[in-house]
């Protein structure tokens, strides 16, 4: 395997401030105190929270907070078992580690769970008194966002057996879509022999400026997704009938609502998001005919889509990519800078590319008292410093919002792309202004036009798509043909005839993790996209009066909603929840 010919090598992430290793005997120790705990909390709390007229709030405040403190020490466990296995997911104890948490979590979860389920049966007007009672005000957005789920809840023993039965059901299927996929290894021939890639650097062929090896990396990929494609349909539509499955019993009426709901926005106002984008794909269709011009070719095939365009980007080793991010955040404001620092200084960040490591990059907040770590695949170009910012972006955030508590911290996906893609414009403004060579000027603003495209446009294409899959569903088991002529059809009202798309490419489906461990995310990324694009030219109005404001953002954490109308990141205990946000990988 062809993984340590980059300049991150040996970069990987100390996790010291977690715990020593996988057999740290206080791994073992929280989780069975954890138990203990949730049991008193049971015995405390049981039946007292669904009587007429609700508890005293003080009662209630000082339940939310036990369950606060409860899930800051699992979340802990939960998020270094996941950061394990995410660098080492072949690993056995790694593995066994993260199934561990998982079962724990899962027992302490179910052992809780009725403490979500009585404040949702509470009368509304109860519930409305005690949110407005000053002494709950630091958690009225939390305790309201539970109640948006109200009318999808189960009762206490069938919520159980799903949370048991998930274990093998739709968990296990997650796992063995990220064991396929992350043991898969490409083929391409490349300077007279046969190299085989990991996904992250037969990905990064579709930016290499020659275009034939782009050609072959795109062909390897799809060809080797193509021969898995009985486990990759069969994890797919099963995650599919699971999910419809769930929304019936749950009584969503579309398999969209549950997504919509935690991510605190009006259906209405994605729907008018996403036909907003499509009625501008033209616009991207224009510009690959520009970029075809501009390459010499007649039409652009799909592995040229993202080729390099002007004079070829220099390459920029680890340690470069870091000068410039700091530089850049130094310009737009030093207290981004400072931060950023501790998370190279501190070892938050592992960016090697290796054998066995998780594809792409993210960036998980464990809890107020701790630090975020980042995870990427630095394979030596200027898009890789971007993505580096991006997930930047989310440290940032997640660092500054540690001035609200655990369950005030986190944002709903349509908030969550705020700073990530901020960062990125900062940097990408930065690189423009400090490259003199106007080839490598011209290269960045393809890129970065591209790049757009991709977050607004081809997200939206995604997301069209898993409606698409899902409306087939409901008429019965998918076939991989299926799916792939779905893909295909979506595919072809973004690109038209100004992208020839190769017949390989109806397996581009079959790796985007975001449809198999969180149906719909796709939409936030052209959410949070359009929002820093209008952000960002407030920032060039108003400059210095614009930082601190940001700032106070980026520090509210859930307490700034995305709309006025406000609800939950996930109602179902978030005990099992990582924390993990996935970064927009590039997928051809
Ligand atoms: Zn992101």
């Amino acid at each position: 395997m062809s993984t340590a010919q980059f300049s991150a090598t040996g970069v990987r992430w100390d996790l010291g401030d977690l715990f020593a290793g996988h057999d740290d005997p206080r791994i073992e120790q929280i989780l069975s105190a954890s138990l203990g705990r949730a049991q008193a909390f049971a015995r405390a709390y049981r039946g007292s929270v669904a009587i007429p007229g609700g508890p005293p709030p003080e009662r209630l405040l000082a339940a939310v907070k036990e369950l606060e403190d409860l899930e800051a020490d699992l979340r802990r466990v939960g998020v270094y078992a996941d950061l394990l296995y995410a660098t080492d997911t072949g690993r056995a104890e790694c593995r066994a580690l993260k199934e561990r948490v998982e079962l724990q979590g899962t027992e302490i979860g179910n052992t809780i769970l009725f403490f979500d389920l009585e404040w949702m049966e509470l009368s509304e007007e109860a519930a409305e008194r005690l949110m407005a009672d000053p002494v709950l005000t630091g958690y009225r957005h939390y305790l309201h966002c539970l109640r948006r789920f109200r009318p999808h809840r189960l009762s206490e023993p069938e919520e159980r057996l799903l949370n048991e039965r998930d274990n093998t059901g739709r968990r296990a299927f997650a796992r063995l879509f990220t064991e396929c996929t992350t043991a898969l290894c490409f083929p391409v021939e490349r300077d007279g022999t046969t190299q085989h890639l990991t996904m992250s650097e037969v990905l990064a062929l579709a930016h290499h400026p020659d275009r034939d090896l782009r050609r072959r990396g795109l062909e390897s990929l799809y060809g080797v997704l193509g021969a898995n494609a009985l486990v990759l349909t069969s994890v797919y539509d099963t995650l599919l009938l699971d999910h419809l499955t769930l929304d019936r019993l749950r009584r969503y009426p579309t398999p969209m609502t549950e997504r919509h709901l935690a991510n605190e926005i009006d259906p209405e106002a994605v729907e008018r998001m996403m036909a907003v984008a499509e009625t501008n794909y033209g616009l991207a269709r224009r510009y690959f005919a520009l970029k075809a011009r501009l390459l010499g070719l007649p039409r652009l095939a799909l592995y040229d889509q993202y080729a390099p365009v002007g004079d070829a980007l220099p390459t920029c080793p680890y340690p470069e990519g870091q000068r410039t991010i700091l530089e850049a955040f130094q310009s737009f404001a030093p207290l981004f800078r400072d931060i950023a620092q501790r998370f190279f200084e501190g070892h938050w960040i592992d960016a090697e590319v290796r054998q066995g490591k998780v594809g792409g990059a993210f960036c998980a907040s464990v809890t107020p008292d701790l630090h975020p770590y980042i995870l990427c695949n630095y394979t030596d170009n200027l898009r890789d410093v971007m993505t580096v910012a991006h997930e930047l972006g989310h440290g940032l955030h997640g660092y500054l919002a540690r001035k609200q508590s655990l369950f005030n911290a986190e944002t709903p996906l349509t908030m969550a792309e705020t700073a990530s893609v901020f960062c990125e414009a900062v940097v990408f403004d930065h690189l423009v202004r400090t490259q003199a060579d106007p080839g490598v000027r011209l290269a960045l603003v393809c890129g970065k036009i591209e790049e757009t495209f991709a977050t607004v446009f081809r997200q939206t294409v995604l997301t069209r798509f898993e409606q698409a899959v899902f409306e087939r569903r409901t008429e019965g088991r998918l076939t991989a043909e299926t799916i792939c002529s779905a893909w295909l059809a979506a595919n072809r009202s973004y690109y038209g005839d100004a992208v020839e798309l190769a017949d390989g490419y109806r397996w581009g489906w079959s790796y985007i993790s975001h449809f198999i461990h969180s149906r719909f995310y796709c939409y936030s990324y052209v959410f949070g996209e359009l929002l820093v694009l209008s952000l960002y030219r407030r920032y060039k109005e108003e400059v210095a009066s614009f930082v601190p404001r940001y700032v106070v953002l980026l520090e509210g954490g859930a307490r700034t909603p995305p709309s006025p109308c406000s609800g939950p990141s996930t109602w179902t205990s978030t005990i099992r929840s990582s924390g993990r946000r996935a970064s927009t990988s590039c997928d051809p």
